[in-house]
């Protein structure tokens, strides 16, 4: 795209605080839970956060917000690592909330110095009720009059282990009338007697989101602090602790949250998905996670393609995944190797080839001169597809059928001449005679066919089993239809053919290409595949078929 794109309304906020001299530079991160892994809805903060970084020529953070010990682990560290750096993003330094613990627990102190949070021993349904409602104040708890110097003990004696899970809480003291419910004394610390993954069991006493996110953002030095539109109402909350500690004003900007059709995104429900064995694993090829579509043979550059044209915006809408699948589609044509396979084999024998066979040679990809071209055998028996065959064809049938010509791709005219059947009905065979002159590059028959039909020297060709996936949930919006989001998981997704023939250059390729199958779509490589035998994935179909079935249903 050559035209100059307008400015999302982040990089207006940017732009102004660099020219004004707010900032000399700015300072951005991504910062994920580490409790599952990630998926598209990330890609779009990640390209958003390090993308105003590139842009502007501030640095990002990874900060992971490990605040949560009971559903965090390293295996989900690492491959957020991984995705990160496989959508192609560096970031300047690897933080961890954890490892703010012990200053975070010092800005506990340090409003509890200032009179600004209390020890509460009130239960959570007794929290609950004070809250109030959004039209009606709350009250304040029995304990919120405590002393600096109780306070100030029982804090410790909360960290030094004295007290029962949820036996005590530390909130800060706000105001429990506010018309934001978010600043009714907040609960900013409670106990947890859990083994956190990084920190292990130093702590029983664990902050709350509210109390360890922007702290961190303050503590890094973030300018641009960006979020998800949820965040909205915990933004005077973050704004209250850093002004009463007293610490750089990182100021927060959010923005919408990707939707999609016909997927899910929220890590607890992809969870569920992987842990009740709908799919298989968090890198299926049908999850919406980074690792599930890098699978599936998406690249990088789709993926940021894609992030980049559905833009920033400020409501929440869903986008159509058919706009995803557009990207791929589009940066796959330019790149993918062409290759020839045949799903569902049926023999041709040409009975009037004599000799052991050839070498033909094809382009890899017509799009790219300097992708160069592969050899192809050729030989007296080949395989086509059956369903390229009609024994008895309507008019304007442009494939194969008795008495009717094909040219074979980038080899030979054929022609039909006989139909062998077993005893059961069922073709086993077609015989065929080959138009010698009509060699693809080199034809003087001056004939003309209409059909171009895929095919595998039988002899030469290798096994190969192909998987095709479709979308895994069969309504629109997931998020909002009827019932549970796994009633509308479509049980049809994955179709395995396990009897396909592909051509041998396939066998001998790197496991990193990208291939057009022609006619068939865009496949990949799957990390199951053995020198025994192939695996691919079909990462996209050639046309967007799913768009015309919807129409016409
Ligand atoms: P989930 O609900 O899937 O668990 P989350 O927001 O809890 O998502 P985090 O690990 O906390 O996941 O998110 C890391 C960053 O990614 C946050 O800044 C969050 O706002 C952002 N993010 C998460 N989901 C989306 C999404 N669908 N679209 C855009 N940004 C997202
Ligand atoms: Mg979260």
């Amino acid at each position: 795209m050559s035209e100059e794109k307008s400015l999302n309304f982040i990089e207006e906020i940017v732009e102004a605080d660099l020219s004004s001299g707010k900032y000399q530079s700015i300072v951005t991160r991504f910062p994920p839970e580490p409790n599952g892994y990630l998926h598209i809805g990330h890609a779009k903060s990640i390209c958003l956060n390090f993308g105003l970084a590139n842009k502007y020529g501030g640095k990002t953070n990874l900060r992971f917000d490990d605040t949560n010990p009971v559903t965090e682990d390293t295996e989900y560290v690492e491959s957020i690592k991984d995705d990160v750096r496989w959508l192609g993003f560096n970031w300047a330094e690897e933080r961890y909330a954890s490892d703010y613990f012990e200053q975070l627990y010092g800005f506990a102190i340090k409003l509890i110095e200032k009179g600004l949070a209390y020890v509460d021993d009130s239960t959570s349904e007794a929290i609950a009720q004070q809250k109030g409602t959004p039209t009606q104040a709350g009250t304040n708890s029995p304990f919120r009059d405590r002393s600096v110097a109780e306070n100030l003990e029982l804090f410790k004696a909360m960290r030094a282990g004295q007290f029962k899970d949820g036996e005590k809480v530390l909130r800060a003291k706000i105001d429990m009338a506010h018309p934001n419910m978010h600043m009714r004394d907040p609960i900013i610390y409670r106990i947890k007697h859990a083994h956190h993954h990084r920190t292990g069991d130093q702590w029983c006493i664990y902050p709350m989101y509210d109390f360890a996110h922007g702290q961190s953002d303050a503590i890094e030095n973030i300018t641009h602090s960006v979020c998800t539109l949820e965040f909205i109402p915990h933004r005077a909350l973050y704004d209250w602790f850093i002004e009463q500690l007293e610490i750089f004003p990182s100021k927060q900007y959010e923005f919408a949250r990707l939707n999609m059709t016909y997927t899910v995104m929220s890590k607890r429900k992809l969870l569920q998905l992987v842990n009740e064995k709908y799919v298989n694993g968090w890198d299926d090829p049908r999850m919406s996670t980074i690792s599930g579509m890098r699978r599936r043979g998406y690249t990088a550059e789709a993926i940021r393609e894609f992030c980049d044209r559905i833009g920033i915006a400020k409501r929440d809408n869903l986008i159509d995944v058919g706009l995803l699948e557009f990207c791929v589609r589009e940066h796959l044509n330019k790149i993918a190797v062409r290759r020839m396979v045949v799903f569902d084999p049926l023999k041709v024998v040409l009975t009037n080839y004599e000799g052991e066979g050839e070498v033909l040679w094809s382009e890899n990809n017509p799009e790219d001169a300097t992708a160069g071209n592969r050899e192809i055998p050729f030989s007296k028996e080949l395989y086509i597809e059956r369903d390229d065959f009609m024994e008895v064809a309507p008019k304007k049938y442009f494939r194969l059928a008795p008495g009717q010509m094909v040219r074979l791709k980038s080899a030979y005219i054929i022609r039909c001449d006989e139909v062998v059947k077993d005893a059961n009905g069922i073709i086993t065979e077609l015989h065929c005679t080959y138009i010698p002159e009509s060699k693809s590059g080199s034809d003087t028959s001056g004939i003309n066919v209409k059909g171009t039909l895929h095919w595998v020297s039988a002899r030469h060709a290798v096994k190969a089993e192909v998987r095709l996936y479709d979308r895994l949930f069969k309504v629109e919006d997931v998020g909002n239809a009827e019932g549970d989001f796994k009633d509308h998981i479509n049980t049809d997704s994955l179709e395995i053919i396990n009897n396909a023939y592909a051509e041998p250059a396939l066998a001998a390729d790197s496991s990193d290409n990208r291939y057009q199958f022609l006619r068939k779509g865009y496949f990949c490589l799957d990390k199951d595949s053995t020198t025994e035998k192939l695996v691919f994935n079909r990462t996209v179909t050639l046309k967007d078929t799913w768009a015309k079935e919807v129409k016409k249903g």
